[in-house]
């Protein structure tokens, strides 16, 4: 007998009809009318069941500070991470961790169960870093929360700061993190990348950097980032975050990139909410988008992923944890309006971040967990189009946190009743 059944489901890959039942908190079978009793049944017909949303780069010890000491008055990267810098030394352990908290419940309402944060090491005290390990601890039962040992301010550039990275890999961070592009030089930049590369290499880490984020067509860090990723023999294990100066390099040499970025299996993380924001503000007219070139390394078999990057914090004063806002934000920057790319929208929320983060049990097959997200919505393409409720969102085959369907009453003459924004159930 299983303990949940869930009745006529739509899957990502555009199978109707399916039931998927949940057995000791692990998907146990996924097939059209299955037979058996069930504890519980729900009626999924006509509506999109997905493996949760997956955010591949976020900022936890920041999020929801917004406004703390003052708002980011020029809206760039540089006064963001100045008035990080003015934060650090006013934060409080507790404070983050409440923050965090709160965020992370917006996360679970919104089907997101699975996010990979970065945490600044260059804080002597450690004190984000302490704070973000205890909010994993917390919110483990519910939400995988991944950390990188993240240096703001440089890992050449300021003292002190490998060995808080080294530190904080000693207490329990996951991943290695860098920005080679905010050290003093170019040459500081690649060595930076060796060594933060040499340091996961030696402890078996994965390694995630902020990489090129930057408009600069010269900053090519993210060549040392996949040339590394290969004498190290950690194909697959590297990832580039943001590389926004892909967007403004010579078409050439780009050719020549991707194919080495693709020998490597760099993972790639842009996170569009955030590029489309801050990049290009040096430019007058035209302004550049900023965001990587999202479908060119699709279409090379790189991993693509979208991050939601910030929430509320010193560099974005708006979100709420919606992956699908960020796909949707992803498809219009990427122009990627075709029924293939905006599929692949949603894959760069859900099964390439997962894979980017090398989650266990992640998906729809028997033996996976039992973390799913039921949707009002019809198909992924109408998740993005509507930024669809989140009807409920299941953890372990238990339901964690629901919503009522979204519809307007509406008195209109000779119209309908109510509306809802989704197209009807064929
Ligand atoms: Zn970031």
């Amino acid at each position: 007998m299983f303990d949940l059944v869930l009745r006529r489901a739509t899957l990502p890959d555009g199978r109707k009809g399916v039931d998927i039942a949940i057995k000791d908190g692990r998907i146990a079978a996924v097939a059209p009318e299955l037979p058996g009793e069930a504890g519980s049944e729900v009626d999924a017909t006509g509506r999109l069941v997905t493996p949760p949303f997956v955010d591949a780069h976020f900022h936890m010890d920041s999020t929801l500070s917004y406004g703390l000491p003052r708002v980011n008055q020029s809206g760039t990267l540089l006064e963001g991470i100045a008035l990080w810098g003015e934060l650090k030394p006013q934060l409080v352990q507790e404070a983050i961790v409440e923050r965090a908290l709160a965020y992370c419940d917006w996360a679970v309402a919104r089907g997101l169960l699975a996010i990979r944060s970065h945490v600044d090491v260059c804080d002597p005290r450690l004190l984000a870093v302490e704070a973000l390990l205890e909010v994993r601890k917390r919110v483990a039962p519910y939400l995988d929360l991944q950390l990188v040992a993240f240096p703001q301010d440089g890992v050449l550039r300021s003292p002190g700061t490998e060995e808080r990275l080294r530190r904080a890999l000693d207490l329990g961070v996951d991943v290695v993190g860098g920005i080679p592009h905010f050290e003093r030089t170019m040459a500081d930049g690649a060595a930076s990348v060796r060594l933060l590369c040499e340091i996961a290499a030696e402890r078996g880490l994965l390694v995630d950097m902020h990489c090129d984020e930057s408009d600069d067509p010269l900053s090519r860090h993210v060549e040392t980032l996949a040339y590394e990723a290969q004498r190290l023999g950690m194909q697959g294990r590297v990832t580039g975050s943001h590389l926004t100066s892909m967007h403004s390099m010579d078409n050439y040499y780009v050719s020549k990139l991707i194919p080495l970025m693709a020998e490597a299996n760099l993972g790639v993380i842009a996170n569009p909410l955030i590029n489309i924001t801050l990049q290009g503000r040096h430019d007058s007219y035209p302004k550049r988008r900023g965001m990587t070139r999202v479908p060119e390394l699709m279409a090379a078999g790189l991993t693509v992923a979208f991050g939601h990057d910030c929430v509320m914090d010193p560099w974005y004063p708006l979100g709420s944890g919606d992956m699908l806002e960020v796909a949707h934000m992803g498809l219009h920057v990427g122009q990627m309006t075709g029924q293939a790319g905006m599929a692949a929208c949603f894959d760069a929320v859900t099964v390439n971040p997962a894979k980017l983060l090398h989650l266990e049990g992640y998906g729809l097959e028997p033996g996976c967990n039992a973390d799913l997200v039921v949707l009002q919505a019809g198909s992924p393409v109408e998740a993005i189009r509507t930024r669809a409720a989140r009807l409920l969102v299941l953890r372990r085959g238990r339901v964690i946190s629901r919503c009522a369907p979204v519809q307007a009453e509406l008195d209109l003459p000779g119209r309908p009743a109510s509306v809802s924004f989704t197209t009807p159930v064929a």
